[in-house]
């Protein structure tokens, strides 16, 4: 009995616990297209194995694929390891300042795959970047809350 429940617990270490899920933007201007691909390209001249975030949605409310959920994502140092990564594209408005650039097809999207994601990670706090101690940016320049 006792092998089988180390084998379980062996096997659920695929999973992780997840505490937060961290709301980002990709700090690009509203007028610039900024694909899940250029994210991915930049991430990894970045050094990281892969795009950081769980989650892309795109200006058109597409939700791409980043990592999958129960790898430990690369997008809120210090929160990674119990955490999962949403991006939005955009982020800035067209001189570069700070700005909510949701499309009425982002929010919606962002609000239906937060959705689902709570049914899964009922505990899960929802938070935005800047809402996590010592983060001095915008992102995502909006109150998640
Ligand atoms: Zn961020």
């Amino acid at each position: 009995m006792m092998s089988n429940a180390i084998l379980t617990s062996c096997q659920y270490q695929n999973y992780r616990r997840i505490d937060l899920i961290v709301i980002h933007c990709s700090a690009t201007r509203a007028t610039q297209r900024y694909t899940v691909d250029d994210c991915r390209r930049d991430h990894r001249a970045r050094g990281f194995a892969d795009i950081g975030y769980h989650y892309y949605i795109t200006r058109d409310g597409v939700v791409h694929r980043g990592r999958q959920l129960y790898q430990v994502g690369a997008h809120a140092t210090g929160y990674n390891q119990h955490s999962i990564g949403i991006c939005y594209e955009g982020g800035l408005d067209i001189r570069g300042r700070p700005c909510d650039t949701r499309t009425t097809e982002q929010k919606e999207t962002l609000r239906r795959l937060i959705q689902r994601l709570k049914e899964d990670y009922p505990n899960a706090k929802v938070v935005g970047h800047r809402d996590l101690p010592g983060v001095q940016k915008a992102c995502p320049c909006f109150e998640v809350s």
